[in-house]
């Protein structure tokens, strides 16, 4: 074929990217394009912490791209209407893309199919977005994994595609403007209240810190990534989340070192989540288990969780994190969520739109998957399972250095009193500035 678009979405890398190579194979001439979706990035979807990663993995990607001979073309509006334009000015005859779950991706995948189709020009899908694609495994029975320790065994049983260099050219032609929309421009419009201590995005940078995670012994991983202030875990989860980083390429790496084993388990929740979403697309939106939980509205009580100051020391440090951050630990993620669904009785869609909002790794299979696995209405084999923060906070930050690096007016409690300011003495109490608990603390 003479020429076909690439069209990335949120796959932004070169090295195993097999769209990608399967478009350089297949065509003389591969026009790499991004379009910025103002639904996602103007809507519920658009988060300032997000675009900005976004804005930083599209420059980079073009870097890249410019490196193997080609660019990114990048076009702002409706992203079938514009692949249909491109595809029409520069006479493609296939777009490639990659498989992807959510149920906005798979509706705008069926729209472009028919569009395209319908203009004569093929759409083809190809893996990339997780190690296992959704489906490849299934049980005997049903189409997707309900249960986490089968899915793990299956998926870690199974066989995996070889990792893809990336391709040392990609034949782009001459003639195609591909500058598009001025990106500072797009990051002075909509990265505004941004945290302020963001990874940087894209694939340089999470090709960087897979090499410094990989070097460093994973041993240590199975038994620290709990740990809230030994920080023991990857900080992957945004590169994960963009497609910086292929999660195969990663996953085949950790599996070969002493203790990967216990890192690729938690990339196989993250493909567990991705195939109970491609089967339950309202997985966002609605119970996957319903339980008939009801839930209490109680506005200040969520502003309250959402602001770092219920006057629990460990769900605030979680809270204030996200905030600072855009990251939360995953401990820390379990903990808050517990506290927000189970002490304070606040539907978890409220929790999971807060998380999307800030999160740089936040997604629908991964939130979702997870809030409702906290919640009880999702996978989890314990719907009744409870965390007490204070019993959590004991065990996973016992001396209190989370809480003090994200609360600090706690900073000079020793770790007896961290966890507990509301069992000081009035006065000191008061001399701290942080605010009572908004509910009895659990016994
Ligand atoms: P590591 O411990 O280094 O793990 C490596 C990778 O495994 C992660 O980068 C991630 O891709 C995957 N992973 C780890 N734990 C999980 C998990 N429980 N579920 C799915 N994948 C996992 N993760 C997201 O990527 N996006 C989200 O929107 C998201 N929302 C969450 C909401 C709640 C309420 C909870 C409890 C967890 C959520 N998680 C989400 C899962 C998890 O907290 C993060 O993936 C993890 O904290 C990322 O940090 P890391 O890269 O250092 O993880």
């Amino acid at each position: 074929m003479d020429t076909a678009i690439m069209l990335f979405t949120r796959d932004l890398r070169v090295h195993d990217q097999p769209a990608l190579a399967a478009a350089c194979s297949a065509a003389g001439r591969v026009v790499p394009l991004f379009v910025l979706d103002d639904t996602l990035l103007t809507g519920r979807a658009g988060a300032p912490n997000r675009i900005r990663f976004l804005l930083d993995a599209l420059a980079d990607l073009r870097m890249s791209l410019r490196a193997r001979g080609a660019d990114l073309v990048i076009r702002r509006g409706d992203p079938v209407t514009e692949t249909l334009r491109l595809a029409r000015d520069v006479g493609a005859e296939a777009i490639f893309i990659s498989d992807d779950v959510s149920g906005y991706a798979t509706s705008r995948r069926e729209r472009l199919e028919r569009e395209a189709g319908d203009a004569g020009i093929t759409v083809s899908g190809h893996p990339g977005v997780t190690v296992v694609p959704p489906g490849e495994i299934t049980p005997t029975s049903g189409d997707h994994y309900k249960v986490f320790t089968p899915y793990w065994r299956a998926w870690a049983g199974s066989h995996w595609r070889t990792p893809l260099r990336a391709p040392g050219r990609v034949p782009f032609g001459d003639g195609l403007d591909a500058a598009g929309p001025d990106l500072d421009a797009v990051a002075e419009e909509l990265t505004g209240g941004a945290s302020p201590e963001l990874l940087p995005g894209g694939e340089t940078a999470g090709r960087e810190r897979v090499r410094a995670w990989l070097r460093d012994p994973i041993e240590e991983y199975e038994d620290g990534h709990d740990d809230l202030a030994g920080d023991r875990t990857s900080r992957l989860s945004p590169y994960l989340r963009f497609g910086c980083v292929s999660p195969l390429e990663l996953a085949t790496a950790a599996r070969k070192r002493p203790g990967g084993t216990a890192f690729d388990r938690q990339l196989a929740w993250r493909d567990f989540h991705h195939q109970v979403t491609a089967a339950f697309p309202a997985m966002p939106r609605e119970d996957y288990r319903p339980r008939g939980a009801r839930w209490h509205d109680d506005a200040e009580a969520l502003a309250a969780w959402r602001e770092g100051r219920t006057g629990f020391p460990i769900v605030d440090a979680g809270m204030r994190q996200l905030l600072r951050e855009g990251w939360m630990h995953n401990r820390a993620r379990m903990i808050t969520a517990s506290f927000l669904t189970r002490n304070l009785r606040v539907d978890w869609r409220h929790g999971l739109s807060h998380f999307n909002d800030w999160l740089l790794d936040g997604d629908v299979p991964n939130n979702a998957g997870n809030w409702q696995w906290v919640a009880g209405t999702g996978n989890d084999t314990r719907p009744n399972r409870v965390l007490n923060p204070l019993r959590q906070a004991a065990r996973f930050d016992p001396k209190g250095e989370y809480v003090r690096e994200y609360v600090p007016e706690l900073a000079r409690l020793d770790p007896s009193a961290v966890h507990m300011p509301w069992q000081l003495p009035p006065a000191l109490r008061r001399d701290l500035g942080y605010p009572a608990p908004i509910v009895d603390p659990p016994g």
